[in-house]
Order: C-alpha cells, then structure tokens, then sequence
C-alpha cells in the first residue's frame, strides 16, 4: 500500500509545477540578483516576478513584501524589529514556539510581555485584547490558524480593537498556516487592513523549505535583524534565495487559482469525513476545538487511553504518518503547550493526535486511514491499564 501523508501542517511536498518553475535556477540561472550583468538581471526579473505572485495571493504592494528564511525568521522579524527595551508585546498563550520563544528572550531584555489566555475552544477573546492594551503596547501579534487545532482567530476584528484604542500599536499575525488554506486580503479597504505585519512559509504551501515572507504595510518602520548588504529594501540583508523565491512565487500563484475553486470545500469535506468516520468507530474520542472556526485541512482528536506517541507510531508502521502536538516538539514529553491552555488535562493533551490533509490528499487515502485508525486505537487501549476500568471496555 502507498504510504498516505496526513501531516500538512508540518510540512507538505514541492508540487511539481513549483519543482519546474525552480529547476532553471539551479544551474542554467544562478546569477545573484544584486549584480548588474545578464545572468544578475535575470535572477532579478525572476525575484520581482515572484513577488508580484505573492503580492497578489496576499492583496498587498510587492514593495510591502520581504523575502525571509522561513516562517520563524519572519515571526522573529516581526517581534525584535518593532519593539525596543521599555515597551510592551502583546501576544498569546497558544503561539507557535517562533513567537512564543522570542517573546521570552524578549522578555529577558527588559520587554514587558503579555501572554493572553483562550477560551476552551482556543479562542482570544476580543475583550481580553482590549482590556490589555496599554500607553506604551508597541505590538500585538495572535496567530491567524493554530498549527496544532486548526482554530482560526478573528484577525480582523483584533486587528481592528488594537487600532481602535492604542495610536502606537501594531498588529501582527503569523498566517504561516493559514496561507494557501484562507483568503488574505491585506489591501488598504480589505478586511485585513489593519494588519501591520505577516508572516508566512513556503514549505507550509507546497514550495521549499528555508524560504518565507514578512508582509510589512509601507507605513511601518522595521528595524532589521541582520546587518549586511540593502537587499530587500534594507529590511533583510543577505543574498537573496533565488531558486526558494521562485518556488515561493508559483506555489503563491497555484494557492490563489486553488482557492477560487472547490478545492476548500472538497478538502472540507475529507476532513469531516476522517473526524465523522472516526468518532462513528471510535469511543471516547472527540475533537479539540470543535466548535471554533477551523481550517479545512486540520483535525486535532483525542483518544483517552492512549499516548499519542505510540498511536503516532503505530499508525506510521501501516504507512499513514500523523503527528502527535506540534512536529517541533516531537520527542518532548510535555504535553502540547496550546492543548493545555485550552484546558485539557495533560493526560488528555498527550492523547491527542493531529490529522492535516492537503489538496493532494483523496477520498481513498480518507478511507483507508478510516481502516487503520480505529484497529490501532484498539489495540493500544488493549495494553492500557486505565481502559480496562472504564465503562466502555467493561460493555
Ligand atoms: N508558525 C507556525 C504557525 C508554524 O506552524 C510554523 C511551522 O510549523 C512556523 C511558524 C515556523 O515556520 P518555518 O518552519 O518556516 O520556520
């Protein structure tokens, strides 16, 4: 059987369009595109041709996009070049560990930070955001979709309060898995207009690994992290990644043509099929965040009874690779930092299991891993000491 990848939000495959579009760069066009001669200048057309991609997907300026190394440079950008030693951040307690980390470090540089706290569901409360604002808030950043539960937060309305109420506040958001799954549309009448900054990653969309963008609005000033050359306007030094960019800018395009089609809503539905068809087979097993706005890709399940590492295991030794909280903690022991401030036990927490589809996942690999699952489950619950005591394995 081929094995059946249902880990998106780790990571997805280069699609073959965006392999191809990167190919001549390797070789035949591998100029950099600071120099002045031909092959600088070609590499230079394809750098801008890319950015006009992603300005598009994004309803931005290409001026306004900055070429990164990924969602994390991005994020990290986004924090340490807006704010300065005595001002306040703003951000959640549920972030990916590329804000969540920086955060920390910081705060040991004398940045007074705020960690908002979710509802059970994983969502920020508006009210919470604005309660919190204060004189000298320099930045608000709340992700857009959470990579471990798939919730999707009401940027536009944080974005808005922050404004609203605090003249020196900007917002950012880290879209890296919202990108490609949601529309963005950054444009100054649209509904993200009141996003400052935001961050997205290539390998999250079907491009490489090791190529990002930080979308910065044309009003704010950044300080860059990276001293060196004026690439990027001044914003990120360092030779650009031409092939990576390339790659970023189709896979931006293929993005924006997938979501003018069906393709959300049939993906939508594999994904409720997976959720129905195992809740259906499964007992004591339900969805985190059920009831919150999700992205279409995204199931976060848990199976009392059992360690999701073992079950993470057991599934890829049938082929189907799933993952256990986030892909970047893999190997840690403590419970998932979002599934805890939504108010799971840690046992619950370490019971839970991540599902992320693609646009390249079909019905059959659904029903396959409808097959796999529940056998699985089973069988570990069948070497659980606390299973035998409850009420399901006794009937
Ligand atoms: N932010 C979120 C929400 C993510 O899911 C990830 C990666 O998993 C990142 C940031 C980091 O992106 P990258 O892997 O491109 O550094």
């Amino acid at each position: 059987m081929r094995p059946i990848y249902m880990d998106a939000n780790a990571t997805t495959p280069l699609l073959p369009e965006v392999f191809e579009a990167m190919r001549p760069f390797w070789i035949e066009h591998f100029g950099n595109a600071s120099s002045i001669h031909q092959q600088g200048q070609y590499a230079r057309a394809a750098v801008d041709h890319a950015r006009e991609s992603v300005a598009k997907l994004l309803h931005c300026r290409a001026s306004e996009i900055v070429f990164t190394s990924g969602g994390t440079e991005s994020d990290n950008l986004a924090l340490f070049g807006t704010l300065s030693e005595g001002s306040h951040l703003i951000t959640t307690s549920i972030e990916h560990h590329a804000v969540l980390h920086a955060a920390e470090s910081l705060a040991a540089r004398n940045i007074e930070v705020t960690f908002l706290p979710c509802t059970p569901q994983g969502l920020i409360e508006p009210a919470a955001l604005e309660a919190a604002l204060r004189p000298n808030t320099k930045l608000v950043s709340i992700m857009y979709a959470n990579n471990e539960t798939g919730v999707v937060q009401r940027i536009a309305e944080l974005a808005r309060i922050t404004h609203a109420n605090s003249e020196a506040a900007l917002f950012h958001t880290d879209a890296v898995q919202a990108a490609g799954k949601l529309p963005l549309d950054l444009s100054p009448r649209g509904p993200l207009k009141d996003v400052d900054l935001l961050s997205i990653s290539g390998h999250k969309i079907h491009a490489p690994k090791g190529i990002g963008v930080l979308f910065v609005r044309r009003s704010v000033r950044l300080a860059p992290m990276m001293h060196g050359g004026t690439h990027e306007r001044q914003r990120r030094a360092g030779t650009e990644n031409v092939t990576g960019v390339v790659g970023l800018g189709k896979a931006a395009e293929l993005a924006q043509a997938w979501l003018a089609t069906d393709g959300p809503a049939h993906l939508a539905a594999l994904r409720d099929r997976l959720e129905q068809g195992i809740l259906a087979q499964v007992e004591e097993c339900g969805i985190n965040g059920e009831s919150a706005p999700r992205v279409a890709n995204t199931t976060n399940l848990y199976f009392d009874h059992v360690e999701a590492e073992a079950l993470v295991i057991a599934l890829d030794l049938k082929g189907l690779s799933v993952s256990g909280g986030s892909a970047c903690q893999s190997g840690a022991t403590e419970p998932s930092h979002v599934l805890t401030a939504m108010g799971l036990s840690p046992a619950r927490a370490r019971a839970s299991i991540r599902f992320s589809l693609s646009k390249l996942t079909t019905e059959e690999e659904v029903d396959e891993a409808l097959k796999l699952i529940p056998t699985a489950v089973a069988r570990l619950r069948d070497l659980s000491p606390t299973w035998h005591n409850t009420a399901a394995a006794v009937a």
